[in-house]
């Protein structure tokens, strides 16, 4: 693919913005990449790993004369760096992140925005446990879901634009607005984030339990929600504060149905169990077939779990 962009800035250069970085290079999407995160530290790993042209001292500077600036930072100071940066976009730049909350994003940069640039927000439906700028890899969007949330006010050449640039990264786009991309994502990311969180937290503080055997036993499944219960805690309490009502909502759902199957236990309802079960059974298998995961036993382990 030809370059769409003269100059890509990454504002955060985490598993994301490495992951971007990578990408953009692999597609050859940009005919510059420059990149700027908080730390001295970080800038200095991403200059060493060398997946930037260009590692600069303040956002300001790689900002500068970009025409596509990604905010690749959590959801939680989102406000603050837009109104860092804003001074310093390009006319005609398009200001764009990868939050994982879209409603927040919106209501803490827009205030912010020049109206000689345009916001339009995006979430990547892609990712893995780790964190930094050594976590990246050019594939990780290969395949998975990009969802753009635009404003009324984008030019829809602008939209266009930025669905082309994630398609260069290997991803299929989606649109839709930010309100419903927070309560979808409520129910299918971060619920489920919430429930390892709990789970993982409930099984280290039982006291019938100890804490080797729940670690030597935990293949018969406490081991697949540790994974994800070892997300960034930064990332996932921002993802939290931020998406209040539509994870709240969820959270009452989930509660409710809990206690459904509390009931059914207790009153030894085998059928309401097992036609439950067999209703899960059937969405990990669309999963599969829409190739949003293996088929392999166990994710693809090799070793079966122990039970
Ligand atoms: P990460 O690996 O922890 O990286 C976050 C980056 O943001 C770091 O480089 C950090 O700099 C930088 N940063 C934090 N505060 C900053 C500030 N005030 N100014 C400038 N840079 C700042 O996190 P990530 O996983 O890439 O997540 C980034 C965003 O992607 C989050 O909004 C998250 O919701 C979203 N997202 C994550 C996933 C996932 O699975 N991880 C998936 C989709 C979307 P330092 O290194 O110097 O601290």
């Amino acid at each position: 693919m030809s370059a769409l962009f003269e100059r890509v800035a990454l504002i955060g250069l985490g598993l994301i913005g490495s992951s971007i970085a990578h990408a953009v290079r692999r597609g050859g999407l940009a005919h510059e990449i420059v990149g700027y995160a908080r730390s001295p530290e970080t800038r200095k790993t991403a200059a060493r790993l060398g997946f930037l042209d260009r590692v600069t001292d303040t956002a300001a500077d790689a900002v500068e004369g970009a025409d596509l600036v990604i905010l690749c930072i959590p959801v939680g100071v989102i406000g603050a760096v837009t109104e860092q940066i804003a001074p310093s976009l390009a006319p005609g730049a398009i200001l764009s992140d990868v939050g994982s909350v879209k409603s927040s994003v919106i209501a803490q940069a827009l205030p912010h925005m020049p109206d000689y640039a345009e916001l339009i927000p995006a979430h990547p439906i892609a990712g893995t446990e780790q964190s930094g700028p050594e976590s990246g890899f050019a594939e990780l969007f290969d395949n998975r879901w990009c969802i753009l949330t635009p404003l009324p006010t984008n030019k829809p050449e602008s939209v266009a634009k930025l669905r082309r640039f994630w398609e260069g990264l290997g991803s299929q786009v989606d649109t839709m607005d930010a309100a419903h991309h927070d309560q979808v994502l409520a129910v299918t990311s971060h619920i489920p984030h919430l429930i390892a969180y709990s789970i993982v937290g409930t099984a280290s503080d039982l006291e019938t339990v100890t804490e080797s055997e729940v670690v030597k036993y935990s293949a018969s499944g406490f081991r697949d929600f540790t994974r994800i219960a070892a997300s960034d805690p930064t990332m996932w309490r921002d993802v939290f504060l931020h998406n209040k009502e539509a994870t709240l909502e969820v959270l009452g759902r989930v509660t409710e149905d809990l206690f459904a199957l509390q009931r059914a236990i207790r009153w030894g309802d085998g059928d309401a169990l097992f036609e439950r079960f067999s209703e899960t059974r059937a969405i990990r298998r669309g999963i599969v077939e829409a190739g949003q995961d293996t088929a392999s036993p166990n994710f693809g382990r090799g070793k079966p779990p122990t039970e």
